[in-house]
């Protein structure tokens, strides 16, 4: 079963590019994370719009799926959560800003409190509204980006403040799961487990998507799953134990032959070795692919450069990522793959998430998180 999501008002034939988004694998991802996790709460990380594959999607398939609890950065996001899971639990990463209490208990979200002042405005303002609101409180064991020290995190238990709010959750966040044998994540959990020790009976949580893999198993209550649950690999170098989500399409715009020696593209980067056929392709840097993939050199050069995937075939990019398009050399893909209007996949295959992120010189969280809004959205998944 599939369907158009409601932004994506774009008939099929007018669209540029195509991306679909598998909430089977979506929800089928963040079952397996569940089994990895052991006992522990799987909650799922929607922020950035759910890492670009659509909030107002992934939110109900994942709550259908036995979610409880999500994860947004904002509270903008998390207003938009609330509006299509009325009964789940909902945090605000990016803390407490000055001033938005009310606007979170008005949606019924809990912030994720990361400093003192925070603690004491949040516990202030329950103090007023005469109701101990529940709230999340971030320890900083490494990042050094949100969260109280270790020493305020052990001091914790003695501030009259705590009972003027509910906490609900003590958690941290890794530096580098992703990196199984770095010595931070040892670090990391023994601070954490300190803390957790000094605020007995607290619900506690660390793990990321990487952090679920990790060998010393550090669930606590909560795992706190982004990446992963989109088909990121959260176990980098080896087998990815995830399923794909997205697939992107674009589609060929023209087709022409270059000679010898002339150029593709602004400021001509790039130049033929060869006679060579080239795609232009109806996506580029505006709709979230990264001008950092682009191509320079001569064809047939060896280098990091972005891919599409035509008829089969993988074929490099030719020249500079533009605002709107991109170029492919296609001289080795399939005829009958060569038509105008025809599909050339950019993400899909081979050509993963980490793969196109890699390739761009960044990781798959940008890719994902950049999907535009261009893109005719096609959701397939038995949930809808
Ligand atoms: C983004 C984020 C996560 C999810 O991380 P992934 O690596 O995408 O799994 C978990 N916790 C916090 C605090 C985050 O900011």
């Amino acid at each position: 079963m599939s369907q158009t999501a409601p932004q994506g008002h774009i008939p099929e034939e007018a669209a540029g590019a195509l991306l679909r988004i598998d909430l089977d694998a979506l929800v089928s991802n963040w079952r397996t994370l569940r089994t990895q996790a052991g006992g522990a709460e799987t909650s799922a990380v929607v922020k950035a719009n759910a890492y670009g594959t659509g909030i107002e999607k992934a939110v109900p398939a994942l709550a259908a799926a036995g979610c409880r609890t999500f994860f947004l950065a904002h509270v903008s996001g998390a207003i938009r959560a609330r509006a299509v899971a009325p009964e789940a639990t909902i945090y605000v990463l990016n803390g407490l800003l000055p001033g938005s209490c009310g606007h979170l208990v008005a949606h019924s979200l809990r912030p994720v409190l990361g400093s003192l002042p925070e603690i004491d405005e949040w516990a202030s303002f329950c103090r007023a509204e005469g109701r101990a609101f529940e709230a999340a409180i971030h320890v900083d064991t490494g990042m050094n980006r949100l969260g109280l020290t270790v020493s305020e995190g052990l001091a914790l238990a003695a501030r009259p403040e705590l009972k003027d709010f509910t906490p609900a959750l003590l958690m941290s966040h890794f530096v580098s799961a992703e990196e199984r044998d770095n010595p931070l994540n040892l670090r990391q959990i023994e601070a954490f487990t300190a803390v957790r020790n000094a605020l007995p009976g607290l619900p506690a949580s660390l793990a990321n998507s990487s952090g679920i893999f990790l060998p010393q198993k550090p669930h606590f209550d909560l795992v706190r799953p982004g990446y992963a649950l989109y088909g990121g690999n959260p176990t980098p170098g080896e087998a990815n134990p995830m399923r794909p989500v997205v697939e992107l399409e674009g589609r060929i715009v023209q087709l022409r032959f270059v000679e010898t020696d002339e150029t593709v593209g602004y400021n001509g980067r790039w130049t033929a070795g060869g006679r060579r056929r080239i795609a232009t392709v109806s996506v580029g840097y505006a709709d979230g692919y990264p001008r950092s993939a682009s191509s320079p050199g001569r064809s047939g050069e060896p280098g990091l450069r972005g891919m599409a995937l035509v008829g089969g075939q993988l074929c490099p990019f030719a020249g500079t990522v533009s605002m709107d398009l991109l170029a492919v050399d296609v001289t080795d893909a399939p005829e009958s793959a060569l038509v105008r209007g025809g599909p050339v996949t950019l993400i899909g295959g081979p050509l993963t998430v980490d793969e196109v992120g890699r390739r761009a010189g960044t990781i798959g969280y940008e890719i994902l998180t950049g999907l535009g809004p261009r893109y005719r959205r096609v959701y397939t998944g038995a949930t809808l």
